[in-house]
């Protein structure tokens, strides 16, 4: 798509701050943060919103869900649960259309973490 900002990251054409990319997937620092950490999972292929993703996407939707923890760790606001004691963790969320809050119609998955409070 000619208008889209991530598709022009995805492509190079602008930069972005890379946390991750493989042929299906990259993975960028938010440039406007929520959070001490707080970075996007985005499909390279045009979808624009989660609701215009179908059957054919499966894998690629299941494969954005598990790279937000190992991101999420590698970046440090990983998950942890170890003797009955948990810390960390991060939020990750899909923002859908006008009334979900959507800005950039091209689907993307916000990983949000670091210590609290933000
Ligand atoms: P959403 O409201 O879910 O569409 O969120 C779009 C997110 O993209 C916002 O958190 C923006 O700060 C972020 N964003 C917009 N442009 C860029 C950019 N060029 N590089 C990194 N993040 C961006
Ligand atoms: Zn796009």
């Amino acid at each position: 798509m000619d208008n889209c900002i991530f598709c022009k990251i995805a492509s190079g054409k602008i930069p972005a701050k890379l946390v991750y990319e493989d042929q299906e997937l990259i993975a960028f620092h938010d440039i406007n943060p929520s959070a001490p950490v707080h970075f996007l999972i985005v499909p390279r292929e045009h979808i624009p919103t989660l609701a215009d993703s179908r059957d054919n996407h499966a894998e690629l939707l299941g494969k954005m869900m598990l790279l937000a923890p190992k991101l999420a760790t590698e970046l440090g606001c990983g998950y942890t649960s170890e003797a009955g004691k948990s810390s960390g963790g991060f939020k990750s969320l899909i923002n859908t259309g006008p009334d979900g809050g959507q800005e950039v119609y091209h689907l993307h998955m916000h990983v949000m973490g670091g210590s609290r409070p933000w």
